[in-house]
């Protein structure tokens, strides 16, 4: 919460759960017709994969899609900062603190879209930084020099 909860509310509306995949990833996994319209196979957004149908069976694109996954695992140390704000929220706010005891909060998103857009900006490929150049590594997917 928030951001895994929005991306997976939205691609269960605007995309068909690959629940196969799912399994066999441990990951969640969607399918959809549409993503090639975004001139890409797939994405990833907070940890969920989504690919377009036509590469389901891709495992170079959904190891790409998975490293991503990965890296905004990467950034939950982050959250360990929002301990003491959240404590703090938790003690004054009844309510907050009986939603909290369901709830994990992801907000290592913030820090981490951050980071990769401001990666993307002024490249002249894909894989010119630093998170697309990981991704396209361990998944043998890097497209330009
Ligand atoms: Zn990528």
């Amino acid at each position: 919460m928030p951001l895994s909860f929005i991306a997976t509310t939205y691609s269960l509306v605007n995309h068909d759960f690959e629940f196969e995949r799912t399994l066999e990833t441990g990951e969640l996994v969607f399918s959809g017709h549409t993503i090639k319209d975004y001139n890409a196979s797939g994405t990833a957004t907070a940890n969920i994969v989504v690919l377009d149908k036509t590469e389901m069976d891709n495992y170079a694109f959904l190891s790409h899609e998975f490293t991503h996954v990965y890296q905004y695992y990467d950034f939950n140390v982050f959250n360990t900062y929002l301990n003491k704000p959240l404590q703090n929220l938790k003690v004054n706010y009844n309510t907050f603190d009986k939603v909290s005891n369901h709830l994990y909060y992801d907000l290592q998103g913030f820090i981490f879209y951050s980071l990769f857009f401001s990666e993307i900006q002024n490249i002249d490929c894909h894989y010119h930084n630093f998170f697309e150049t990981e991704a396209g590594y361990y998944s043998n997917t890097i497209f330009c020099n």
